[in-house]
């Protein structure tokens, strides 16, 4: 591959809904960028079956233009990230798992693989990212659109290479670092047991063990935590930027001591699924080596 110097270094960070990208990778993407990198969001789906939470705002209303909403949404979230625009890559939100919404033939769930990963690999031959990010293979929470992105996102990651693979999506690049984004599930069980402790409703009521958990990743499995406490400001300024998603009583904006004295947001973890450069196991920037 050609050298490439810092400044033309990219990241790129798949994901399945507008918002998810400033809560898993909101701190990369504003670290990068500060950094003089190129970043950019690709968003699966337009987010149609979120829920309307927002102050002030009337879901009945809401409903039928929450693509649009969330779009301008999105774009000023983005812009706060210094990510660029939007890019979308076309699908219809699968709504949670076992819902209407996963029948619907335009939706992100029911998609053709080989055409959803040809739509990323033209977006990655576009872009040209070093690094590329999407969720582990549990989409972090089971969502269905997020488990796709990680399908569709692995895939396309390896397929962008090959020019002879749909050569109509633009000429090969190589995407030199992959990273599922995650939580170690120490510190899932370190939230739950700091919310029962102060009385509050915790999301895994019965867990004592990582074991017990059906989301995260094992501690010992994650790669690479990125210390993000510079840019939290920033991350949670444009994570209400979605209005309509996040409510005044949001989980995020409530968590005790500021979000555990800013720990919950201000780390963001990853597992290093591949690299074509040397690399520290344990890495505290998803750029090293490069
Ligand atoms: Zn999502």
């Amino acid at each position: 591959m050609d050298e490439r110097s810092n400044d033309s270094q990219g990241l790129l960070c798949v994901h399945a809904h507008p918002d998810d990208e400033c809560i898993a990778t909101g701190g990369v993407l504003a670290k990068a960028a500060a950094e003089g990198r190129r970043t950019r969001v690709v968003t699966c789906t337009g987010g149609e079956l979120g829920e309307i939470v927002g102050e002030g705002m009337d879901p009945d209303e809401g409903r039928p233009r929450l693509a649009e909403l969330r779009a301008e949404e999105l774009a000023a979230a983005l812009a706060l990230l210094a990510a660029g625009e939007p890019h979308f890559l076309g699908y219809r939100d699968s709504g949670m798992i076992g819902t209407d919404g996963n029948a619907d033939p335009a939706s992100f769930w029911r998609a053709d693989i080989d055409e959803a990963v040809g739509r990323l690999v033209a977006e990655i031959r576009t872009f040209r990212p070093d690094v590329l990010v999407t969720y582990d293979a549990f989409g972090n929470y089971g969502h269905p659109d997020h488990v796709q992105a990680h399908r569709v996102a692995l895939l396309a990651a390896e397929a962008c290479a090959v020019g002879a693979l749909y050569p109509e999506a633009g000429a090969a690049w190589k995407v030199r670092k992959l990273y599922l984004a995650t939580i170690p599930r120490g510190f899932v069980l370190e939230v739950n047991r700091m919310l029962a402790a102060r009385g509050l409703p915790s999301p895994f009521p019965d867990a004592d063990r990582p074991e017990d958990l059906t989301m995260g990743t094992p501690d010992e499995d994650v790669t690479t935590a990125v210390d993000v406490h510079a840019y939290l400001p920033v991350k949670m300024a444009a994570l209400k930027a979605h209005r309509s998603q996040v409510g005044d009583d949001s989980f995020f904006f409530n968590l005790p001591d500021g979000g555990m004295g800013g720990r919950a947001f201000g780390t963001e973890w990853f597992v290093r699924q591949r690299s074509a450069v040397a690399a520290p196991v344990s890495e505290e920037d998803l750029f090293a080596g490069l």
